[in-house]
Order: structure tokens, then sequence, then C-alpha cells
């Protein structure tokens, strides 16, 4: 294999582990595939390794299979429009900055060590990526799945988790997200401002997110104007409990 083939395959594999990377159950983002692939060794006079590149994962179902609860016009927009926008912005700033973090999971634990830039478009990417793995079309029943339990453990019941996790997007002032997360092994909820991820290290609130709610108005305001408390309710419908059982640790 020579060089221009080598570095096109290891760009290649990176890209995949990072559009990967948010799937994974553990959030880490891995780039064990490419470095086990790449058997040639290094060639002192090769170019310095290809920048971090963010990337939207792919939408995992079409942009009208969570009506009536979410339309499609939003979903559309949101994904094609807003979350391609934080891709693009963080990724220019990834380049503009000399980011060094290897991965998209170092990028965000060293935050603040970059620009409010790429704090705002980085978190961006990470949230909406995990928010459209959290919904999907389907089951919604959290019924007999270890999620139940837990949640129950964690806050008394099921419904006082939802009264909890919901009073924490309806008091989000502004623009910003509500979160399940577990941290030291404890399911904790609260919500973080702007595109803050509970996986930054500037974050007041930080876990291993299990679940993430995006009260942003762009996430609801063409369906649901105002009444941020409608769509709160009726995204409940959207959840993928199997999902969030597979996140738990
Ligand atoms: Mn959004």
């Amino acid at each position: 294999m020579d060089r221009k083939q080598f570095l096109s395959r290891s760009l290649k594999a990176s890209l995949g582990a990072i559009v990967a990377g948010p799937a994974l159950a553990n959030m880490a983002a891995c780039n064990t595939p490419a470095e086990a692939e790449n058997t040639t060794p290094p060639d002192p006079a090769s170019p310095p390794t290809p920048a971090l590149q963010l990337a939207q994962i792919a939408l995992p179902y079409a942009y009208d299979a969570l009506e009536p609860m979410i339309d499609k016009q939003t979903m559309e927009i949101h994904y094609t429009k807003h979350h391609a926008a934080y891709v693009k912005n963080a990724n220019a700033a990834i380049a503009e900055e000399g980011v060094k973090a290897p991965d998209e999971a170092a990028l965000l634990a060293g935050i603040s060590a970059y620009s409010t830039k790429l704090r705002n478009n980085a978190g961006g990417v990470w949230n909406h990526n995990f928010f459209w793995q959290v919904m999907g079309p389907g089951s919604k029943s959290a019924e007999g799945s270890k999620v139940l339990d837990a949640l129950n453990g964690a806050f008394g019941s099921f419904d006082k988790f939802k009264e909890v996790f919901t009073d924490a997007a309806m008091k989000r002032f502004g623009s910003g997200w509500a979160w399940l997360v577990q941290k030291d092994g404890k399911l904790e909820v609260g919500s973080t401002p702007n595109q803050d991820c509970p996986l930054m290290d500037v974050c007041e609130f930080k876990g291993r997110p299990l679940l993430g709610l995006d009260v942003w108005e762009h996430a609801y305001y063409l369906h649901y104007q105002n009444k941020r408390n409608e769509y709160v309710a009726a995204w409940w419908n959207t959840v993928d409990w199997n999902a969030l059982a597979a996140r738990l640790g």
C-alpha cells in the first residue's frame, strides 16, 4: 500500500469511527479499529495526521417518523440546517484553533482550552447526534425494561422521574437541554444552558448522558409555538426506552 492509499484508508477509518462514536454505549469515541488497521510503520516525512473532524450521524429514521409528536418539517430543518451548521462551524473552529484532541470525547472533556465558538458548536454536534438516538418510532413502553427498575430506585417511581425531568426541561430559562445522566453509578436529572453537554469539563452538571431533551425553540416552535409544556409532554412518546436501557451502565 503506498502512502496515498494509506492516508486515504486511515482518514476513512477515522471518519467512520467518529461517525460511529455517539452510537457506542459508553459514548467514548474510539479510534482503535483505525489504529489496528495501520500496520505500516510511521514515516517521519509524512504530513501530520488530519485534524479531528466531527460529523452528523445518519438520522436513524425518516423525517416524518416521529409524527405527530415531532412534525416532519421541524425534524428536517433541525437535522439539515441547525445540526449541520453546528458540524460546519465546529470543524471550522477545530481548524482555526489547531485542536490537538485525538477524538470527540477528549475534545469535550477538555473544551475549556478552546473558544466559546468551539464550545457551542462541538456541543451542538454531540448533543444532536445523541438526541436523534434517544428517540425512535416503535414500541414506547418502559415496562419490563431494566430502565424502569433503575428509575424506580433512583426517583421512587417512573412517574416521579418524568415529573422531575419535565420540571428540569420547563425551568431551563432560554435555550438549553434537560438531561438524565449517570454519575458515579447514580442517576441524576439536570439541565444545561445553550449547547453545553454534561461531558464537558466546563459544565456545572456533569455525567454520562442517558437521556437528553432539546428545549431550544428551534426544536418545537413551528408546531408548538410558545407551548414548551405541550412539546415536552408529547416528546415522552418518542423516547426509545430500549436504547436507554442499552446505555445504562
Ligand atoms: Mn436543536
